[in-house]
Order: structure tokens, then sequence, then C-alpha cells
């Protein structure tokens, strides 16, 4: 967690250098109060997945490149087969770092997701053109699109539109386990384009 948010000082103030942005005019297209984004900047704030959300929006960047380390030049990238990081949605949507993190060349950052029982986290719609794929390891879950439930189990997959609100949960008693894909669409997300 300290490292997510001093990476995310870091790259929150990068991304208002390279648009010259004030902390009045980041507010303002992010739609998260100056306050909040100064105690950020500070590393003194853990903020939600909500708040992520609407700063990497604002900044038309994706949610990884916000709190992630720079990713290395190299085509080929080892990602250690024990992730010593939390995976787990949690109600109070904390951040996940994810396996793969966004990197331009390709267009996605993939995730593991931990669904506990009884767990569920709702999302907001994110920036246009944002696809999501979801692919059950294990257990069962239930995913939120277009104002409905489905339900998928272990080996199921499903790819929807995530720019509209969606969530994520487990009625189930028993953890569930799944992959996440979010593609940010043929605008590359570090593409700015007219707000
Ligand atoms: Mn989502």
């Amino acid at each position: 967690m300290q490292e997510i948010n001093q990476n995310l000082a870091k790259h929150l103030k990068q991304q208002r250098q390279q648009k010259n942005w004030s902390l009045d005019r980041t507010a303002s297209e992010t739609g998260v109060s100056k306050a909040m984004l100064g105690q950020i900047e500070r590393g003194e704030s853990s903020p939600t997945i909500t708040t992520l959300w609407k700063i990497a929006s604002g900044f038309n960047i994706s949610l990884s490149s916000l709190i992630e380390p720079p990713t290395a030049s190299s085509d080929a990238t080892v990602i250690p087969l024990v992730l010593a990081q939390h995976k787990y949605l949690a109600n109070d949507n904390a951040p996940v770092p994810p396996i793969f993190p966004y990197d331009p060349r390709f267009g996605f950052e993939m995730f593991e997701f931990i669904l506990d029982a009884g767990v569920e986290r709702l999302s907001e719609a994110h920036r246009p053109g944002v696809t999501e794929h979801v692919v059950v390891i294990s257990g069962t879950i239930q995913l939120l699109i277009n104002d409905e439930w489905l339900t998928l189990t272990q080996g199921e997959a499903i790819r929807f539109a995530a720019d509209q609100p969606h969530g994520y949960r487990n009625s189930t008693d028993h953890a569930a386990v799944f992959h996440n894909i979010i593609h940010y669409g043929q605008t590359a997300a570090d593409t700015p384009h007219a707000d």
C-alpha cells in the first residue's frame, strides 16, 4: 500500500506537470477535490479505487499507470511467480496491483482478483471504449452488466463494455478467483484526445 501511494503521488505530480494543470484545473478535470489531490500528492491519502478511476479518466490514462512503477523497456517482462501482493477485492474499494500493468504498446492491463464470499464491489463507468474480459479461474462470481447480475462459474468467460456502471460479487460461501483484462480501446490511453 505504501508503495502504491508513493507511486501514485509521483505519477499525479508528473501528469500535472506534463499537462501544466494547476490543482484547481486538475480538480475540475477529474472531479476529485483539490484537498484530496493535495493529500495524494503528499502521499498522505489512500484513495479509493473510485477516486483513482476519476483521476485516470481525467488525465485520460490507464489506472495501472497511476499506481505502478514505470515498466522496463525490455520486451520480455518476467512476472515473479509468487506475487507478494494482495489481490483481494474488498468492499472498501481498496486498489489491487495488476499482474501486467498497462503498457501503451499492448493497450491492456491484467489483474487477478480474489473475491471473498459475500463481497460485492461496484464500479463506475470507465472512459468510453474501455472493455473488460473476465475469466473465472475458480469458484462462482456474478457480474453486473446492463443492470443485470450474470452468474459465471469456473472456466467461463465474458467480455463486456465497461464504459457503463458495472459490478462484481460473490454470493456463494467460498472465495472465487478471476482474471480481468482491461483493454483501453482504439484510442490508446497514452494518446491525448480532445476533452
Ligand atoms: Mn471495472
